[in-house]
């Protein structure tokens, strides 16, 4: 059981999870999430694993955001482990454009799902990827989470879009994804439906976002066309990270959608990639100013990163 309590001073709140301690080690020469395991089909392409530790889950109490000081309430909602390919030793930048696609329908067809359980006020689809990230299984698989609330930077990143819409009647990413296409120093890749390009005010080194070039909000608003073009430029955007230093660079990826309820018009449909890798050699890590003030040191140029990275094979 994990419950949720509330940081008065900074305002969010802090899933504090109890059992995750408890996880058993995995035996050195066993993976659940492989076929034969007894824990998944002994035959699938894509797979939604139920997380066996969730600090969220269906079967908490439910979550009610009263902000009392020293008040915890439920952390009710989901946690799913999603398995990229039955292969246990490859690399996400190694699939294919066919298989990109069952994992990007199943991450839509399991958002349709959340999105219609009321205790489920956001999904986020993400992957955390590499050792230095923290990632003990070398199985590809990503995460998929149910939050009972909207987490802060989507919160924040919602108020930033709203307010922008109504000051100047237009939508913030189309805005930056137009600057950003007539600039084209920061752009590294793109086709029909989606352009790759490293934000100007990125936070992480060669940090990049995908973009849609249509005005939508969800993976379930993707028509199929967009869907072959989405699968196909997260293949060259992998393989373009894990070529840039010669190994698989260690990165967060977080899909982002608008929320599971309600209607927010002016939400634009990406995907943010954040990896930790500074250089061939150095990781950057989130020390005193970026864990205690908040505020990002980037050690790269998004204009530099961003040559290179259109060089690199993708
Ligand atoms: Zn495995
Ligand atoms: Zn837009």
């Amino acid at each position: 059981m994990s419950e949720l309590r509330w940081h008065p001073l900074l305002r969010q709140w802090v899933a504090v999870a109890a059992n995750r301690q408890d996880r058993p080690q995995m035996p050195q020469n066993w993976c659940p999430f492989d076929p034969g395991s007894g824990r998944v089909p002994d035959d699938y392409d894509v797979y939604l694993y139920p997380n066996d530790f969730p600090a969220f889950s269906e079967e908490y109490p439910p979550f009610s955001p009263e902000t009392d000081l020293f008040h915890a309430t439920g952390a009710r909602g989901t946690q799913d482990v999603v398995l990229y390919s039955p292969d246990h030793n490859l690399q996400p930048s190694q699939l294919t454009v066919e298989q990109w696609l069952k994992v990007i329908g199943l991450w839509t067809r399991r958002s349709i799902e959340l999105f219609a359980i009321s205790d489920v006020q956001y999904v986020q689809v993400f992957e955390n990827t590499g050792v230095a990230i923290g990632v003990t299984m070398p199985h590809p698989h990503g995460q998929i989470y149910g939050f009972p609330f909207l987490p802060p930077f989507v919160e924040t990143e919602l108020r930033s879009a709203s307010d922008y819409e109504k000051e100047k009647k237009r939508c913030i990413y189309c805005h930056i994804l137009t600057h950003e296409l007539e600039a084209g120093s920061r752009v590294v890749s793109e086709n029909g439906s989606f352009v790759a390009f490293l934000p100007f005010f990125g936070r992480f080194p060669t940090e990049m976002q995908i973009c849609a070039r249509r005005h939508f909000q969800k993976l379930a608003d993707m028509t199929e066309d967009e869907k072959n073009d989405l699968a196909s430029l997260m293949r060259t955007v992998r393989r373009k990270y894990d070529n840039l230093y010669g190994f698989p660079m260690p990165l967060m990826m977080m899909v982002r959608q608008s929320p599971a309820k309600g209607d927010h018009p002016y939400f634009h449909f990406h995907i943010d990639f954040l990896p930790i890798q500074r250089s061939q050699k150095k990781l950057k890590y989130l020390a005193g100013i970026e864990s205690g003030c908040g505020t990002f040191l980037n050690d790269t140029r998004a204009e530099e990163q961003a040559a290179i990275l259109r060089g690199t094979p993708g």
